[in-house]
């Protein structure tokens, strides 16, 4: 059995002839650029999250720059978020010019507000916390802390669109959120594309402006500064027929990660995520299946030699172990994790009795725990 970590092919061969057929009318007419398919998918994104605005980026760390730049974050000023995640979350606010400040982790691998508390600063402008591996934050506490400090949330939960908590979607906690359309991520495109959520309609006003140009309603007029970071029309069609069956994606994951849980649990030397349903205040979507495990490296090699991909989040550092950025903190938990973690395939192309094969194979490396 070979099984990649990722089937890139599979985002689009799980709906080809849906894809196709809504695509040719979008060639045909030539419906490129901010057309009504862009409208109709911001629409339904908002719908979905239970925001009032969506609006359509390039990507997610475009996304994340232009809702800095819209709040008004810049040299100086510092926003708080974990080490734990993607580059583009710190380069977002490098980029604009603020300085980010690195917080640790907590047990369930999502910034720590005890750490976020501990780093508050005369010049803290904003906490981003990163929604990672599709679960939401305790976002109770982190919002605590940004009200009682009136610092804003900025959220990144590019990997967590339809992930909950208490009831509530990621990237409607804060000022603004983000969403990737990465094909690797829970709801992919076919390249790059990416979308903000918020309820400010000052905030997602100016991110319309500054998303085309700086350019406004009345006959594209130059109103200011801008960019060009606009989701493509064409990204747009195909998102609109894969959403048509993104719940039940989400459900497949949320399976998947119930057999991992069943067939894994008894193995002393892996720690899993909680398990779906296991906390009521959470409902995790599962972009990820990050495990920490024993004598990690040696659990890799084996797994590639039996034909099963992983991967170590962000090439196997978080940010701070990354020297040339420069960033000096001591980080405990995070330094911790990433001896031990690791990325299992979790993704809509498994099958059962791949999930099965993958569970078998981790069994056999750790044999003392065979039930
Ligand atoms: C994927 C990802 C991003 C960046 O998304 P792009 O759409 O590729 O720009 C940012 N943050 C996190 C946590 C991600 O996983």
């Amino acid at each position: 059995m070979k099984i990649p970590f990722f089937r890139y092919g599979h985002v689009f061969r799980q709906q080809q002839d849906e894809i196709l057929s809504a695509l040719l009318p979008i060639f045909e007419k030539g419906s490129f650029i901010l057309q009504n398919d862009i409208l109709e998918f911001e629409s339904q994104i908002a719908k979905f999250v239970g925001v009032k605005h969506a609006i359509g980026t390039g990507n997610a760390t475009d996304a994340l720059e232009l809702i800095i730049k819209a709040a008004g974050i810049g040299p100086g000023d510092e926003v708080i978020l974990p080490s734990h995640t993607f580059i583009a979350s710190a380069a977002a606010i490098h980029n604009n010019g603020a300085i980010p400040v690195l917080a640790d982790i907590g047990g369930d691998h999502l910034v720590d507000p005890a750490s976020v508390e501990s780093l508050i600063t005369p010049r803290t402008k904003a906490i981003m916390p990163v929604q990672l591996n599709g679960r939401v934050c305790d976002m109770d506490r982190l919002g605590t802390i940004a009200a009682k400090n009136g610092i804003l949330i900025i959220e990144d939960s590019s990997q967590a669109l339809g992930a909950k908590f208490k009831g509530r979607c990621a990237g409607t906690f804060g000022l603004a959120g983000v969403f990737s359309f990465y094909p690797a991520k829970v709801l992919g495109c076919f390249g790059d594309g990416g979308m903000i959520t918020t309820d400010d309609d000052a905030i997602a006003a100016k991110i319309r402006l500054l998303r085309d140009h700086g350019r406004g309603g009345h006959g594209g007029m130059v109103e200011m500064w801008g960019r060009n970071s606009r989701l493509d029309n064409i990204h747009a069609t195909i998102m609109l027929v894969k959403m048509k069956r993104y719940p039940q994606e989400i459900l497949r994951r949320r399976e998947i990660a119930a057999k991992y849980e069943k067939s894994l649990k008894r193995i002393k030397e892996i720690r899993l995520p909680p398990a779906p349903g296991s906390q009521k205040e959470h409902f995790d979507i599962f972009q990820n299946y990050e495990i920490q495990a024993y004598n990690r490296d040696a659990l890799k090699e084996f797994l590639a030699n039996e034909g099963i991909g992983t991967i170590v989040q962000w090439g196997g550092k978080a940010l701070h172990q990354f020297a040339n950025l420069g960033f000096q903190c001591h980080l405990p938990n995070t330094d911790k994790l990433f001896k031990k973690c690791l990325l299992l395939p979790m993704n809509t192309s498994l099958t059962d009795e791949e999930v099965d094969f993958i569970c078998s194979r981790i069994n056999l490396f750790f044999p003392r725990c065979i039930s």
